[in-house]
């Protein structure tokens, strides 16, 4: 017999003990952050599901690897744990240790970017595109559009439109230094993609003579969607999957915050032995020697462990069902959301629950302040807030109004959820009574982090 029950496949070692606070606590903090979550101590807040990056529990193996660590300044034993872990997953000669992701896709964009230039990807993560932007570069995204439409059901969302790429490259091959694909689509909800559309990307990759990267930031979560979902997979090793993507692909960037399961750290891997070279160059001006990029070597340890674990199947079938269990007991209680959930956070669509809130009074925002006061969670805004301003200084609305609730690895369990969809329940029951926002202070770019505003009056 096989249980229905799925369960979380660790007991817990080390516990860190929540802060409780009274709601009239909780709206004084949120007056004194100017009603921006991104400002609060994270001690006022319970259940933090601001993001999924780098706010993981490591396991006791990780903790071991972390006094194994060798600080040696060269060649430690640690690396070369780093370097294998990498290389079994992913077989590129190339590995370069980061400090976190960002800073591989800096050294990528510096060695291939630069004005005049394009690159294509599903969709770029907001730190990707900043990268690509910050040479003078372009960047495109050629997501399928039924990734797109949030209350659209389809299996991977994250796809590439193949021939929107195809016809992109016929007109402008020569100003693509190469072709990026993220998997899971952050930034279109952590929707994945199929193997067989990564085929249908090498295959124009290698009619147009371009390299093809993978932003890998969560490449299990990913592997494990296609186990589930794509014809002919469902035997397989998650690992195994892996390495089919990575077998396809001539580079990619990581986070190790993800998908490392660790709290900090990335890489880039390529197989080019030129770019390889340019790319150590610049590592060694801003994050260090190859053998330890930004890291110290007890973190390169703490990430070659997360990646023997990350694969694991009983670990991948919690984590994603972890995530639908949020989004299924956000549905029970009527709640919107985009569909289907995707491997990393489920997300609340505002717009719809607060329809008597114009996107220009921000209902996110709303939205995202009432679960805090009514239930001390933390969430991400990512909708007006985020996107709305233009670089002249005016405001349209974005495409969608989504709260975010993203899941960190391994650290809440189930009854924190029930707490969640709790609290969530209770809100949008008096969903009417919330008032939008004003700005009263912003910065000119990425306002969302360091924003401060106002409640309108009823
Ligand atoms: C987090 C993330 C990055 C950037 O990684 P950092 O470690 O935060 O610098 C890039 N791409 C995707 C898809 C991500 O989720």
């Amino acid at each position: 017999m096989i249980p229905k029950t799925i369960i979380e496949p660790f007991r817990i070692h080390s516990v860190e003990p929540l802060r409780m606070t009274t709601e009239a606590e909780r709206r004084a903090a949120l007056e004194a952050a100017g009603h921006n979550l991104f400002a609060l101590r994270s001690q006022d807040v319970l259940i933090d599901l601001l993001t999924d990056s780098g706010t993981g529990a490591m396991s006791s193996e990780q903790w071991a690897g972390i006094q194994r660590g060798d600080e040696a300044y060269a060649g430690s034993p640690s690396w070369f744990r780093f370097e294998a872990a990498v290389q079994r997953l992913f077989p590129m000669p190339h590995v370069i240790p980061t400090h976190q992701g960002r800073a591989a896709e800096k050294i990528l964009m510096a060695a291939v970017g630069g004005p005049g230039k394009v690159v294509p990807n599903n969709t770029h993560f907001d730190t990707t595109r900043a990268n690509v932007e910050a040479t003078g570069a372009e960047a495109i995204d050629f997501v399928i559009p039924e990734g797109l439409d949030p209350a659209l059901e389809h299996p991977f969302k994250g796809n590439m439109d193949l021939e929107r790429l195809e016809a992109f490259l016929r007109e402008r091959a020569d100003d693509v230094p190469l072709v990026f694909v993220t998997i899971t689509n952050n930034s279109g909800g952590g929707q994945p993609v199929s193997l067989e559309n990564l085929r249908g990307v090498r295959a124009i990759c290698d009619r147009y003579g371009k390299p093809l990267f993978l932003d890998a930031c969560r490449f299990a979560e990913n592997a494990w969607f296609v186990r589930e979902r794509e014809p002919g997979q469902q035997d397989r090793d998650v690992a195994d999957i892996v390495r089919d993507f990575a077998a396809l692909a001539d580079g990619m960037t990581m986070s190790a915050k993800k998908d490392g399961l660790a709290n900090i750290g990335g890489w880039l891997a390529l197989r080019d032995d030129a770019l390889a070279a340019t790319c150590r160059n610049l590592l060694i001006l801003t994050e260090g020697f190859p053998t330890y990029g930004g890291l110290a070597g007890r973190d390169l340890e703490a990430i070659a462990q997360g990646l023997e674990e990350v694969v694991h199947h009983d670990y991948l079938r919690y984590r994603i069902r972890s995530t639908g269990y949020l989004g299924d007991g956000l549905t029970r209680a009527g709640i919107p959301i985009v569909r289907p959930v995707g491997g990393h956070a489920v997300y609340l669509d505002a717009r719809a629950l607060l329809p008597h809130v114009p996107p220009l009074e921000y209902p996110g925002q709303a939205l995202a302040a009432a679960l805090y006061v009514a239930g001390g969670i933390r969430s991400c805004e990512i909708g007006t807030v985020m996107f709305g301003r233009r670089p002249d200084g005016s405001e349209r609305p974005a495409a969608l109004d989504l709260v975010r609730l993203a899941i960190p690895r391994r650290t809440y369990t189930q009854s924190h959820v029930d707490y969640v969809v709790e609290i969530c329940a209770e809100v949008a029951a008096r969903a009417s009574e919330l008032r939008g926002y004003r700005i009263v202070d912003e910065p000119p770019a990425l306002r969302h982090f360091t924003a401060r505003f106002e409640p309108l009056p009823a």
